[in-house]
């Protein structure tokens, strides 16, 4: 799906996969043997089936172990950041296995050194460094954890509706904590918050953050530029003054970025109760998004958006003209070798 920078209808979805360096873990398994081998140039991934036999399979983009925060940023978020600056809607997700580096990836601070800063900062810091003082920058940042959105800038908030507005397509949750960015500060600071309140609810509703949904919203709002405007106004071929029909127009636009729940299988056999619950909700969530993609990827003309809440939240930031990216990350070690095919596959589906 590779197709010219700035035409957001002819690409779909961009999609990535990045991979995790061996960890601490991998290190010290004594079977420990690699599953995976890329061929980045050639955006080629191969993923080993036995000692003998492995399955190639190709993305957009190959990341290995070794590329930087900065470079994964460029490749894929950027596009999408930029589309977002020029009045499209877009989306940047992060799926994958518990510990793959989703979260690494995407909302990684760097405290102590900024190279390490993940997509969350650096589209903020680009959006800050290209809108001027007339412009509005608001973000809301949401969890999602089995059907039921909860305001990470305002806990108490839970149970948030997602309204759709029968005419424009818009999407809004009404109600969430709305924050105007002036600054990369305030910015780093309310993550710190959201980061905080999603620990502080886990720990209540005794479950993992790795079970569900953190996503944050980016609204834009950009008065249109004058030279536009005339530009607009020529082509429709009036003569008289135009500031007599002046109009201010505000494009709004909206990036999503979205740290996907852990892609596991989680073992619904050995589950009851709550486990079960959460389990199924994850399932509906990831399946219903990955139908989506796939319904995009083959270009076509109904989304099946209603199933789940992440869908619908998602629904007026991919397809049409919106862009959207999806990095699938992965660890290296065969010991995940189901996992990973499963990852693998979720991103073949999306291209
Ligand atoms: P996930 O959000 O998918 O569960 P994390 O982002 O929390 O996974 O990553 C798990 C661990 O692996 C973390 O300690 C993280 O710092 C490390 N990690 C992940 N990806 C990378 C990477 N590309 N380079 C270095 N460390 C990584
Ligand atoms: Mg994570």
């Amino acid at each position: 799906s590779a197709a010219p920078d700035n035409d957001p209808e002819s690409e779909r979805v961009r999609v990535a996969v990045r991979l995790r360096p061996r960890n601490p873990d991998d290190l010290s398994d004594t079977d420990y043997a690699d599953c995976v081998e890329l061929q980045p140039e050639l955006r080629k991934l191969k993923l080993k089936k036995n000692n003998w036999n492995s399955e190639a399979y190709r993305f957009d983009e190959v990341f290995t172990q070794s590329v930087s925060q900065k470079h994964v940023y460029e490749v894929v978020a950027w596009p999408v950041v930029e589309s977002v600056l020029d009045g499209y809607n877009g989306t940047v997700m992060a799926y994958g296995q518990t510990g793959t580096g989703k979260t690494y990836t995407l909302g990684r601070f760097g405290n102590d050194d900024a190279s390490e800063r993940g997509i969350m900062i650096r589209s903020m810091e680009d959006i800050i460094a290209s809108t001027s003082a007339l412009d509005t920058i608001e973000i809301s940042y949401l969890q999602l954890y089995m059907e039921s959105i909860q305001d990470l800038l305002a806990p108490e908030k839970t149970n948030i509706t997602i309204v759709e507005d029968a005419k424009t397509g818009e999407v809004t949750v009404p109600g969430v904590e709305l924050v105007q960015i002036r600054n990369l500060d305030t910015f780093l600071q309310l993550l710190q918050i959201g980061e905080a309140n999603r620990h502080a609810a886990n720990t209540k509703m005794n479950t993992e953050s790795s079970r569900s949904h953190a996503i944050l919203m980016v609204y834009i709002r950009r008065p249109q530029l004058e030279k536009e405007e005339k530009e607009n106004y020529q082509q429709r071929g009036s003569t008289s003054d135009r500031h007599e029909h002046h109009v201010p127009i505000i494009r709004k636009s909206k990036l999503l970025l979205v740290d996907l729940a852990g892609s596991e299988r989680i073992d619904k056999s050995g589950s009851e109760g709550h486990m079960l619950e959460e389990a199924k909700f994850i399932n509906l969530s990831l399946t219903s998004l990955g139908k989506c993609i796939n319904a995009l990827a083959v270009n076509s003309s109904h989304i099946p958006t209603r199933d789940s809440k992440l869908t619908r939240l998602l629904r007026d930031s991919f397809g049409g003209s919106a862009r959207t990216s999806l990095i699938i990350t992965i660890g290296p070690s065969s010991r995940h070798h189901a996992e990973t095919a499963s990852t693998i596959m979720f991103g073949q589906r999306a291209m």
